[in-house]
């Protein structure tokens, strides 16, 4: 089995920790944490690197942080951008809409892989989204996904999403994995470490009567850290 966690946080690095888990996405919060990314990433070449402000806080943004959060993804193509979304649980929505907009629009000029956080706020994300050409919009994973199927069912319009599953799939109170094709599914910690991915592919496994999805997942992460280019 070999799998990779699609999200998870500086002070969980899952492939350290969990068997079988190959390589990780550890996606900033803030900007406090990209240098710490990068140098895990050079220490460890199974850490891929997210970066950008969490929508939790965008009150840490300093002046000029685009400049330099733009100046960093340049540095490698490998890096994607993230976590970056809209939480209505969270202070402050027009400087959310206003900091991820700067993020998105940056990850879709660097054709990079975004992560995002998104809770409550679906509308105003399908409200930006329309905004683009569907062509130019970049690879999207859903991170934590557990919405419902209206949602679901609009987000596969759009070609180049992903949906990663963590803690969820392990109630999947909502049925929401038996609805996501295979080919758009990712696993993830989030950086917790009650959840153990191989439980979690299992899981998934059993819902889907499929032993295969358990290459596919590995595959799909893996168009993703490749902008849907698998060497
Ligand atoms: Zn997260």
């Amino acid at each position: 089995m070999k799998i990779i966690d699609a999200h998870t946080h500086i002070d969980y690095i899952t492939c350290d920790i969990q068997p079988d888990v190959v390589g990780a996405v550890c996606c900033a919060t803030m900007e406090s944490d990209w240098k710490k990314i990068v140098d895990l990433i050079d220490k460890d070449k199974r850490v891929y690197g997210a970066f950008g402000v969490h929508p939790w806080f965008v009150d840490s943004v300093e002046q000029g942080f685009d400049v330099r959060m733009e100046n960093l993804l340049k540095t490698d193509s490998n890096y994607m951008v993230g976590e970056i979304g809209l939480d209505k649980h969270k202070p402050n929505m027009e400087k959310q809409i206003e900091i991820f907009k700067i993020q998105f629009d940056m990850a879709i000029k660097l054709n990079r892989s975004v992560c995002l956080h998104c809770v409550g706020a679906w509308d105003k994300i399908f409200y930006i989204l329309k905004q683009y050409n569907k062509l130019d919009l970049p690879t999207i994973v859903a991170h934590d996904f557990n919405e419902n199927v209206d949602v679901l069912k609009q987000l596969l319009k759009y070609e180049n999403i992903f949906f990663s599953i963590g803690k969820n799939a392990l109630y999947d109170r909502n049925n929401r994995i038996e609805q996501i094709p295979n080919d758009k599914l990712l696993v993830e910690t989030d950086g917790k470490k009650e959840v153990v991915l191989k439980d979690v592919l299992l899981k998934i496994a059993q819902i889907k009567n499929d032993e295969n999805i358990l290459n596919i997942i590995y595959e799909n992460t893996l168009k993703v850290l490749n902008h849907g280019q698998i060497a």
